[in-house]
Parts: C-alpha cells; sequence; structure tokens
C-alpha cells in the first residue's frame, strides 16, 4: 500500500517536472517567433532604422518590422559642428549655430539593395545604456564598427539566431552584408549589439568607451553601430592573413547603409581599431577610399544656419 503511494507521487512529480519543461521550451520557442529568416520584397524605402544616435534618413519609413515596439527617444544625434564652442561663450549673445547634417543623394535613391529580415535571438543583444556602471551619464555620439563574419554570412546568423545564456556566448552585429550585397538586418538600430567586447575607440578628441557591467572590460558598443561583411571564402580557413577582399555589392550596400545615418567619417571605424583583447584583426581587406568614395556619392553634407 505504501509503496502504491510512492510510485503514484513519484508519477505525479515526474508528469510536473515534464509539464514544466514543456511550458519552458514553449516560451523560449515563443521569445524568438523573429528568428527565421523572412524574405522581404526588395523595397527601395528600406530600413526603417531609427536610433537616436544613428538617425537613419529613411526612419520614417517603417517598412520594417520591428521586433519590439521602438520607444521613441530624443533625437541628439547630428554632427556636431565642426568648430568647438567654449563652454563659456554663453556670455556673449546667442548665435546661430550652424547645422551640419548629411543628405541622401540621387544615386542614393537609384541604388536598391536586397535585403532580409533575421532578427537576432534577444539573448544576444541588449538596450542602450543612459548611464555606465558607476551611475555616471553617458552620450557619446554614435560611431559605426565594421567587421567581417570570418565565414559564410548564413554561420553568422544562425549563431546570432541562437539563445545564448552565458555572456561570453552572447554576439551580435546591427546588419550584415552578403557577399552579392543583400542587407541583412540583425538587430534594430536603438539596441545594443555585441558587436565587439573589450574595446575603445579613439575619437578625434578623446577615447571612448562605456563600462556598462563591472564584471566586464568597457566596450563600444553603447554607442556603436555594427555592420559587418561576408568574408570571402578563401578568406574562411585561414582568418590571420588577408583574403581576395569584399564585392563591390558589398561595398556598394555598406555605403547606402551608412549614407542614411549622420556618423561623420571620422567615426566609422574598424573592429580592429577598437579591439582591445589583441584578438581582433577585422575587417582584414577592407578598402576604405573605395569605401568613402561610394560614402560620399550616396551622402552629401548640408549646412545650415539654425
Ligand atoms: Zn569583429
Amino acid at each position: 500500500m505504501n509503496s502504491r503511494i510512492w510510485i503514484t507521487r513519484l508519477l505525479l512529480i515526474s508528469l510536473m517536472l515534464f509539464a514544466l519543461a514543456g511550458v519552458l521550451l514553449f516560451s523560449r520557442v515563443r521569445s524568438q517567433p523573429s528568428s527565421a529568416i523572412i524574405a522581404s520584397n526588395p523595397d527601395p524605402n528600406i530600413a526603417a532604422l531609427s536610433s537616436p544616435k544613428i538617425e537613419f534618413q529613411s526612419d520614417k519609413q517603417k517598412n520594417i518590422p520591428q521586433p519590439t515596439p521602438t520607444p521613441s527617444v530624443p533625437t541628439t544625434a547630428s554632427v556636431k559642428p565642426k568648430v568647438k564652442t567654449p563652454v563659456t561663450v554663453q556670455a556673449s549673445k546667442p548665435q546661430n549655430p550652424v547645422k551640419v547634417a548629411f543628405q541622401t543623394t540621387a544615386a542614393f535613391k537609384a541604388y536598391k539593395p536586397k535585403y532580409l529580415i533575421a532578427w537576432a535571438n534577444a539573448t544576444n543583444y541588449g538596450e542602450r545604456f543612459t548611464q555606465d556602471a558607476n551611475g555616471v551619464p553617458v552620450n557619446n555620439e554614435a560611431i559605426v564598427v565594421l567587421h567581417e563574419t570570418t565565414n559564410s554570412a548564413y554561420s553568422a546568423v544562425n549563431t546570432f539566431q541562437n539563445f545564448h545564456e552565458a555572456s561570453n556566448d552572447q554576439t551580435s552585429y546591427h546588419t550584415l552584408i552578403t557577399l552579392d550585397g543583400t542587407v541583412v538586418y540583425l538587430v534594430p538600430p536603438d539596441k545594443r549589439a555585441f558587436g565587439a567586447g573589450n574595446s575603445v575607440f579613439d575619437g578625434p578628441n578623446r577615447s571612448e568607451t562605456v563600462q556598462t557591467n563591472a564584471n566586464l572590460p568597457p566596450s563600444v558598443n553603447n554607442f556603436a553601430y555594427h555592420v559587418s561583411l561576408e568574408t570571402p571564402p578563401d578568406g574562411w580557413s585561414d582568418q590571420n592573413s588577408d583574403h581576395s577582399g569584399y564585392t563591390v555589392a558589398q561595398y556598394n550596400s555598406l555605403a547606402w547603409l551608412i549614407a542614411q545615418s549622420q556618423v561623420p567619417e571620422n567615426r566609422i571605424t574598424t573592429h580592429k581599431a577598437v579591439d582591445r583583447s589583441g584578438q581582433r584583426i577585422d575587417p582584414r581587406s577592407f578598402d576604405f577610399p573605395k569605401f568613402f568614395n561610394l560614402l560620399s556619392s550616396y551622402r552629401q553634407m548640408r549646412v545650415s544656419k539654425g
């Protein structure tokens, strides 16, 4: 009799555990509804890329569904005037500040890259912090950090879409550009992608980095927009030497993407340049003059007196 009760209890307990496991599994699957690659119609008015820091021009045309509603944050970005205004200037009569902004060109409108949406698993990115781990407010202007996948775009997207529990495994870019120039959106620009670990941006005026976790080295992730180029196959096995480089379609799509931002050229950098781990050398074989040349054909500076 006693043993029967125990057997019943054991059965009940294992049933409950089973049910719990089922619920956990289900909620995990439910929490990544957008993890599948959604093939979308090529759309010239792409990029519902909105960010207080990145400020994409085609923000108004929200054609790309967001994984979560994007909170509207007051817009602060826009390139600062080249002339540094001393803090003490307030005593004199107010001046009309010169506003510098980029606007896209006809060439930008004519270029229509294919795109895919493949949102990363939510464990692989987070919110942008308004203050660092010590409670000090942070307000860095945005930077663009360029990477390469070192393997196929497919395997990179796969990695980002996997659930990663350990912070060491959590990784993502905002956007990836495949060899044929397809723009793959992975993390919304207003979110903090985990593209660079231990890193510092040596900016035009100062070194910039933000420690958001007291247990991890500071990084540029809090103010970075990470874009990665798919590595050509001849660069997959040997990760240390140069490779044949990126396709014309990749340079075009990259320039087209960045042309929508207000990030100035001196805030476009590489993972290699910001890395402080001594392990990152990407993107290898990247041609900056070629990229900047295309970028200037897709956006132009507009100066107005405000
Ligand atoms: Zn990288």
